[in-house]
């Protein structure tokens, strides 16, 4: 890759930043296309989010990812927001045309992709189950909703949280019926987990293989998916356990992919090269070797 005076810039902004995937699998993607475009990561902490979001402007940088702790917090400083963004509340992708910042959340079309890809599924008419009611939970109900599910049950280990999510999309989406649990609410999860056909993992449960979740997988239905958002390890607790009671399941790595996927599509207006973008996470030994 050689960087020019005409070299456009892209990055990410986080923090910490260090350990994203994100520059090597945008950068693979921009050397495969051979685009004049590089892609890098930027240490911004959090009373810096609105000084760094107007840099791209005065700095002309492309555009950006925003991840952790700041996907809200650049909410107020972009001047126009996809909907999806809107309706989740957060960003994570911020395009820049002329000095116009346009806020996107690809989280949303990453996870519902993720979901296509992995299984072969569409959320459509379906009774799915969330555990988590975190910034990620709001993606994966937007996704879900958007999509016409019939039925979502949002459990949480601090119920309140659950109860305040179902309130407010609710409103938004009035054909979905909201259902709400307790984390160690066993019996009330034992009872609702027979109906469903898909169970998302947005919690941070399982990261590193920590603090697994306990939930009575086997009594899920026959040919249920499982999705966890956790990616690291690669095959997470619940993955595991989902397998082991013969469901389909998978863990965040194809979301991360997708999310970066949509976001690559949004900036260069060229169709992403998704087996580099695949390769360059590293997922495709991983996925060789768990499959
Ligand atoms: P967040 O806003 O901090 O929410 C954390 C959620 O996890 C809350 O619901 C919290 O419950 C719950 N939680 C934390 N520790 C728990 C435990 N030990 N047992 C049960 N529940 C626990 O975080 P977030 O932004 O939503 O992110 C959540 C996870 O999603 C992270 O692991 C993140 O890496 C992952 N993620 C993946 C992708 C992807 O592309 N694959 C995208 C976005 C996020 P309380 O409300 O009770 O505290």
């Amino acid at each position: 890759m050689k960087i020019r005076a005409t070299t456009k810039v892209y990055g990410i902004f986080g923090h910490p930043v260090e350990h994203s995937l994100s520059p090597h699998m945008h950068n693979s993607a921009f050397e495969a296309l051979g685009l004049d475009c590089v892609y890098v990561a930027f240490e911004v902490k959090p009373g810096d989010v609105d000084i760094s979001v107007r840099a791209l402007r005065t700095l002309g940088i492309k555009g950006v990812n925003v991840t952790i702790p700041h996907k809200e917090a650049v909410v107020s400083c972009v001047d126009d927001l996809h909907p999806d963004a809107l309706l989740v509340g957060a960003v994570n992708t911020i395009k820049n045309v002329h000095g116009m910042l346009s806020g996107y959340n690809t989280d949303v079309g990453g996870f519902l992709r993720a979901l296509k890809e992995d299984f072969g599924i569409v959320p459509t008419g379906k009774t799915a189950m969330l555990i988590g009611a975190g910034g990620a939970a709001r993606a994966v109900i937007v996704a879900l909703c958007n999509e016409m599910l019939k039925e979502l049950i949002i459990v949480n280990r601090t119920i309140s949280k659950a109860e305040s999510l179902a309130r407010e999309f609710s409103k938004h989406f009035p054909s979905v019926k909201f259902k709400v649990f307790a984390l160690d609410d066993e019996v009330g999860i034992a009872k609702e987990i027979r109906r469903v056909e898909l169970l998302v993992n947005s919690t941070s449960a399982g990261m590193k293989g920590l603090n697994p979740l306990n939930l009575p997988l086997g009594l899920m239905p026959k040919g249920a998916s499982v999705y966890d958002l956790v990616y690291d390890p690669l095959v997470t607790p619940l993955v595991k356990d989902a397998r082991a009671v013969g469901l389909q399941a998978q863990s965040g790595i194809s979301m991360l992919l997708y999310q970066g996927v949509e976001a690559f599509e949004i900036w260069t207006g060229h169709r992403a090269p998704v087996d580099v973008m695949r390769k360059a996470l590293t997922v495709k030994r991983f996925l060789d070797e768990t499959e």
